[in-house]
């Protein structure tokens, strides 16, 4: 019995659970609960990362391929409040990646529709829609203060060439964690930003520029003529993109392991499946993060990871 309990085999049955969790709730997440189960140490009480989940606000900036495909990892998990936010009208064409869309939806708003369909499928998140075009760092603060999120998901495009500086600066300044990803034709990038620990987008840009001059008249350029991509883009690469960020998210908030991409920014073919995880640094003199400190709030990380190693 001694032996089973150390391994952590044992539980106590009688346990009740907590109050904030519904029986709902138990049921619907059972699959949730039981792998918590089996990553808890065995003193340890597994309802709590699903109470953490619950209690967990995060805002997603885009509802396109990503932001719809994290959407569904959202309310999938539990989590309890999401903020979805884009100015964007259903297309036709999005309906090859855009997974909270059908198409009887097509010509009406985004946001609209997801609030509909995060509703339907569950019931028991707060969904909110921001149908809001972002023009500026002040837009971007404003739902921000709003939302008050524990976490972010960067998954704008436009205006591009902005909008990854604008969401990177609001959250950095509230030591908001967060994650971006982006896909392009077969390549998905990936990214994640912990305030006062690791590097934050800027560094990563001004990484770049000192490596290849080129890469600010790149950036110029595209802010200079409103350039964006052409949406190449396949479902399955967006699905899996965005579920990959959406564990990002968990090993932070849940404390499951370091995140892989806070200081890494993984570059993906998603044909021939190879990664690249190119090293990033923090730079002393970041006019954005250099003051920033570690946030007093965040999670330990490890502390449901028995088998996970903590080097990063
Ligand atoms: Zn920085």
């Amino acid at each position: 019995m001694a032996t089973l309990h150390e391994a952590g085999f044992l539980e106590d049955a009688a346990a009740p659970h907590p109050a904030e969790l519904s029986e709902n709730d138990l049921r619907r997440y059972s699959p949730n609960l039981n792998f918590f189960r089996t990553r808890a140490a065995a003193d340890e009480d597994f309802y709590a990362p699903q109470v953490r989940l619950k209690q967990t606000r995060v805002v997603v900036f885009g509802m396109g391929g990503i932001g719809t495909n994290v959407c569904m990892a959202l309310a999938e998990l539990g989590i309890g409040s999401v903020t979805g936010v884009d100015f964007d009208r259903v297309d036709l064409s999005n309906l090859n990646r855009q997974v909270l869309y059908s198409t009887p939806a097509v010509g009406r708003l985004k946001v609209e529709v997801a609030a509909e369909r995060m509703r339907e499928f569950n019931p028991d998140i707060e969904f909110t829609a921001v149908e809001r075009r972002l023009e500026s760092l002040k837009d971007v603060e404003e739902i921000l203060d709003e939302a008050e999120p524990d976490f972010v998901f960067c998954l704008a495009d436009r205006p591009n060439g902005w909008i990854d500086f604008w969401i990177n600066e609001g959250c950095l300044r509230r030591g908001i964690p967060y994650t971006a990803g982006s896909v392009s034709s077969h390549v998905g990038t990936a990214y994640s930003v912990l305030p006062g620990e690791g590097p934050c987008y800027r560094c990563i840009v001004e990484g770049e520029n000192a490596q290849h001059p080129e890469f600010q008249e790149l950036l110029d350029y595209v802010r200079i003529h409103d350039l964006n991509s052409s949406n190449g883009a396949l479902g399955p690469a967006c699905m899996f993109l965005a579920y990959f960020l959406s564990y990002e998210m968990l090993r932070h908030q849940l404390g499951l392991g370091p995140m892989l991409t806070s200081h890494k920014l993984l570059e993906i073919d998603f044909v021939t499946f190879t990664q690249q995880w190119h090293d990033t640094t923090r730079r002393p003199d970041c006019p954005v993060c250099a003051d920033v400190s570690p946030r007093d709030s965040a999670p330990a990380t490890d502390r449901y990871s028995p088998g996970v190693g903590a080097d990063d």
